[in-house]
């Protein structure tokens, strides 16, 4: 059969003009409407949720498992509250949006209430009266919502927008050390969730002193790489110390007896911004590309029939589909019968559902069906019998190949720049993280950013001793400090 051309597929190559294609395939993979009449607010679409509610419960199930509960903490937050550590109201108050009065004759709020931006303030004042004992310690708790942040940058669809979807924890604990032990937990879990199941790449940075979390001691971020070589940050991880626990009163008796300050962490995966990562990294010139872990469908079967055999064709292909279903893959037929095989597979293919599955009269004879790959578009032949079997297998092959594609071109684009041109050079050329050597002054960093145009740096390697040896790439002074720097998002 002939496959005719798509009437909304994407006009434009990925690697030709990846923000073209970025805005058409959130348009035509129906994954966002931004014509919603609030700037910067945009209407998430069912395919987008269905594949974010995956990624939620990939998350949440890997938080539970590692000890964390769930709540449900107010949307707002009283002024006083989210006043009360001083450098969290200044990193946060140009982005709040306030409620401050109700009803249809203005009548004020006795108290105006932020619409959280972030949860610190609305959770540490009751966590101040939740934990008084180092019984009641650790205190691990998530919550999966929205949060409002009047960006003042260019929105765009999922990667930034002025709400969006995260799940947020807080924890406390007893002392430093088991609060260090939370954070390299927390960068765990982003390797276990983000990488193993949405195949997303990524590096984790701590955040040079000019760029942390308001009111963190350290600030550990997971950076990806976007197809552009641009990075977006992804999740990340605060080591709070004492910098709230004291301000909001959370204290506890230790087994000491004695009276003491809690120490606390907050992590942040935001899953509408890690979809994007998803959308832009894994996605082609067909459109999307899931993996098949956070895929809304697994399979998706489409029958080829004429008016006579239509009926006998059905029957097979839900013969099938229960039989998927039993074994627990997301499957489904499309039966519609106003569009012909060819258009469905477009379609599907914009969708990217990891597996089509082909059934016309000659496989039904031959007791056969054909499963085609979205990642790599090979066909194969497979006995109905074998189903399953090769349906699961082939699934994880699908999962393995976009995680090893993933990861490649991230490695592909770590760079080492020798000098300030060289540095200018390859951000302007191929993008990416360019490794330098830094003075540790914040006037180079700035400098950096100015004419490199966007540069920005993201901080030294986590976890790997990269030592500086040199002079700092920019002014030349002894560099202190091994550090990235990346254009972004
Ligand atoms: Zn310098």
């Amino acid at each position: 059969m002939k496959e005719e051309a798509n009437p909304e597929g994407i006009t434009v190559k990925k690697d030709d003009d990846f923000s073209e294609w970025y805005t058409q395939i959130v348009q035509k993979a129906e994954l966002a409407d931004i014509r919603y009449n609030v700037k910067g607010f945009i209407v998430f679409r069912p395919w987008s949720v269905l594949a974010m509610d995956r990624m939620s419960d990939l998350m949440e199930c890997e938080l539970q498992r590692k000890g964390h509960l769930p709540v449900l903490f107010p949307a707002v937050i009283p002024e006083s509250n989210f006043k009360i550590e001083s450098k969290h109201v200044e990193g946060f108050l140009p982005e709040v949006f306030w409620i401050s009065e109700v009803g249809s004759e203005g009548k004020k709020l006795e108290e105006k209430l932020a619409l959280r931006p972030t949860s610190e303030t609305a959770m540490y004042k009751v966590y101040s009266q939740w934990v008084r004992s180092w019984r009641d310690l650790p205190l691990k708790i998530y919550q999966r919502c929205q949060v409002w942040r009047y960006e003042t940058k260019a929105t765009r669809p999922f990667i930034r927008s002025r709400e969006f979807y995260w799940i947020e924890s807080h924890d406390v604990f007893a002392t430093k050390e088991d609060a260090v032990k939370q954070v390299k937990e927390d960068m765990e879990t982003t390797e276990n969730v983000i990488h193993e199941k949405y195949c997303i790449p990524f590096l984790f940075f701590e955040r040079p002193e000019h760029d942390k979390f308001p009111g963190a001691v350290h600030t550990y971020a997971a950076d990806t790489m976007m197809p552009d070589g641009r990075a977006l940050q992804l999740p990340s991880t605060h080591l709070l110390e004492q910098n709230f626990s004291k301000p909001f009163g959370i204290k506890f008796v230790d087994k000491d007896e004695k009276e003491k300050y809690a120490w606390q962490t907050c992590y942040g995966p935001c899953i509408s911004r890690i979809f994007a990562a998803v959308v832009a990294i894994h996605g082609d010139d067909k459109g999307l590309v899931m993996p098949p872990e956070i895929s809304p469908l697994q399979v998706i079967i489409v029958p080829i029939y004429n008016t006579k055999n239509r009926k006998e064709i059905l029957k097979k292909a839900e013969q099938l589909m229960k039989s998927l279903e039993s074994a627990c893959i997301r499957v489904s037929v499309d039966d519609r019968e106003n569009y012909t095989p060819g258009w469905k597979f477009n379609h599907w293919e914009l969708k990217g559902v990891p597996i089509r599955m082909e059934i016309g009269p000659r496989d039904i004879k031959n007791k056969e069906v054909v499963l085609v790959d979205r990642s790599t578009g090979k066909k194969k032949k497979v006995k109905e019998k074998d189903i399953i079997k090769s349906v699961d297998k082939s699934l994880e092959k699908i999962q393995v190949y976009l995680m090893k594609k993933a990861d490649k071109y991230f490695s592909d684009n770590l760079h080492t720049a020798k000098d300030k041109d060289d540095l200018k050079k390859i951000l302007d050329e191929k993008g990416g993280f360019v490794k330098i050597e830094w003075c540790g002054d914040i006037k180079c960093a700035d400098a950096i950013k100015e004419e490199t145009t966007g540069g920005v740096m993201r901080g030294t390697l986590f976890g790997k001793k990269e030592k500086a040896s040199g002079k700092c790439i920019w002014c030349g002074k002894p560099a202190n400090q091994t550090v990235y720097i990346s254009k972004q998002y």
